[in-house]
């Protein structure tokens, strides 16, 4: 019988550019963003220029992770308590968090079969709430057509904050993902597209939002050293109003993260030929669905879903297990408990007013979702899709009998 035995955590080097830097700060001992000689400019100031260069957008903050970025996103887009903020039902839980860190109340927007969110049901909700914040997740790297995202954000004049935590790299139609908002925040947490241990960027074009974020992000006045802010003037109101927040990037991280950045094409074309093997092979199981990708959608495929429409729980929970025994560790967004990064959105307790939202539930039901480390070769993936296809078979066919 066919094993894997690879970590499914396990990540690539930093690369050599990225250590030798990382040392140079050290020796230094300059860690602290604010910290230069002179006119130096310090690793942090250069890689929000660069990032802000690479998605075409005038500014750029580095900061201390995704989530603080999607805290300060709210904060600086003027989300004040009470507010209501549309949001994925089926997105990860610092999403939900930030918006309740800020005092906001989360309108969850249904998942639709194709793992994006029901365009349809956010309509509905943006018409029944009247919310005029919209904290979209590009969960699992899929993007919903934006298009159409964007015209019922006019339509009702709604102020967007895109979540990339999955998309760096990615694009609809051609423009990249995190310049259709209002606000975008990425993340350079271990587990996404650039990895720095914990990080995050916040982007956006309007200078006022940008000159807010700065100051939330802890920036003691020191906001003339920026390379990817707006001029000073657009601090001028806001300076003394705008409370420090504290959650800035370091140099250090800086550091092994602009490399990554240079690297970051090359990278994510080395995750989709990944994804389409996988995906390739678990075609050929009838109990595998995998929704087809538009082609509008440059996605980037960091991690892979799949569902089994017609298995039950335990058939799904004697799935996960047998895979398992064989060295493939997947992940059930249908299980009665979150394990790892599965929580769904009945487990925010803390959410007031739950709502129900049976599509949602149904979906998650049956959704699979596996990591996709750079550490596996083609090879790998060929195998791991292999194993799955074998124990989703055999499960059906156990049904059957
Ligand atoms: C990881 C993640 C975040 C937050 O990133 P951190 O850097 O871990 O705070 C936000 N949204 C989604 C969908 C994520 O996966």
């Amino acid at each position: 019988m066919k094993h894997f035995t690879k970590s499914f955590t396990q990540q690539e080097s930093i690369p050599e550019a990225g250590i030798q830097a990382a040392t140079e700060v050290m020796r230094g001992g300059r860690l602290h963003r604010y910290n230069a000689l002179g006119d130096e400019k310090t690793e942090t100031e250069l890689l929000e220029l660069e990032f802000a260069e690479s998605l075409g957008i005038p500014y750029c903050l580095a900061c201390s992770s995704g989530g603080y970025a999607l805290h300060i996103a709210m904060r600086a887009a003027g989300v004040k308590t009470g507010d209501q903020v549309l949001c994925n039902a089926f997105t990860l839980a610092p999403v939900p968090g930030a918006i309740h860190n800020s005092g906001a109340v989360p309108v969850l927007v249904d998942v639709a079969e194709d793992y994006c969110n029901d365009l349809d049901h956010l309509e509905a909700q943006a018409k029944a709430s009247g919310a005029k914040f919209f904290m979209l997740s590009h969960m699992r790297g899929h993007i919903a057509d934006m298009d159409r995202v964007m015209e019922i954000c006019q339509r009702y004049d709604i102020f967007l904050i895109e979540d990339c935590a999955h998309t760096m790299g990615a694009s609809w139609n051609g423009k990249n993902s995190g310049t259709f908002g209002d606000i975008a925040c990425f993340s350079t947490q271990t587990y996404k597209h650039i990895n720095s241990g914990e990080g995050g960027f916040l982007t956006t074009r309007h200078p006022e939002i940008m000159a807010k974020a700065i100051i939330y992000s802890g920036s003691y006045m020191l906001f003339e050293r920026h390379l990817a802010a707006p001029p000073k003037e657009a601090f001028e109101n806001i300076r003394f109003e705008t409370p420090n927040y504290s959650g800035r990037m370091d140099n250090l991280r800086a550091a092994i993260l602009r490399p990554q950045l240079q690297d970051l094409k090359q990278q994510c074309d080395r995750w989709n030929a990944r994804y389409r093997v996988l995906e390739s092979v678990l075609q050929k199981s009838n109990a595998i669905n995998i929704p087809s990708r538009p082609k509008k959608e440059q996605f980037v495929a960091s991690s892979i879903q799949f569902s089994l429409p017609s298995f039950n729980r335990e058939q799904i929970q004697s799935f996960q297990n047998q895979c398992a025994e064989r060295g493939v560790m997947l992940k059930w967004f249908g299980g009665a408990e979150p394990t790892g990064y599965t929580s769904r959105y009945d487990s925010w307790k803390y959410l007031q007013n739950m709502p129900q939202l049976p599509k949602t539930e149904a979906i998650l039901e049956t959704l699979m979702d596996m990591r996709i480390p750079l550490t596996f070769e083609l090879d790998d993936c060929e195998l791991i899709a292999g194993i799955i296809v074998e124990v989703a078979d055999d499960v059906m066919n156990t049904k059957a009998k």
